[in-house]
């Protein structure tokens, strides 16, 4: 989609700070941190919003969680713990809307969240 930041960021209109690729999905970190570790993981292909799954784009959001996993393992946060995140809409505070899960991780996580 032409005008979405997060599908310029996966074909590299505008840079990021890659951090992991493969045919389906990239992660980078994110521009305003909020944890020691704040990565963002999308799909190649542009869905809005999780409302926007379907039976043929669903396995996107289980391989997102699992390359959030890895990267978490990689940087040794797997033990101590760690948070995958999807805002959905305005009430969850999304802004980019190009589905993402937060990866966040490096200190101690609130609950609930604010
Ligand atoms: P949301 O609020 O939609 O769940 O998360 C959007 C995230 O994208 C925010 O954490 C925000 O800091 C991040 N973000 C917004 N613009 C950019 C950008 O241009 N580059 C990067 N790397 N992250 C961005
Ligand atoms: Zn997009």
């Amino acid at each position: 989609m032409s005008d979405c930041l997060f599908c310029k960021i996966a074909n590299a209109t505008i840079p990021a700070k890659i951090v992991y690729r493969d045919e389906t999905v990239l992660a980078f970190e994110d521009i305003n941190p909020q944890a020691p570790t704040h990565l963002l993981i999308i799909p190649r292909e542009h869905i809005a919003t999780l409302n926007n799954l379907t039976d043929d784009n669903q396995h996107l959001v289980g391989h997102m969680a699992a390359t959030g996993a890895k990267l978490a393992k990689e940087k040794d946060h797997a033990e101590d713990g760690y948070r995958l995140v999807m805002n959905c809409n305005a009430d969850a505070g999304q802004t980019v809307f190009h589905i993402h899960m937060h990866l966040l991780a490096g200190r101690q996580m609130d609950w609930p969240p604010g």
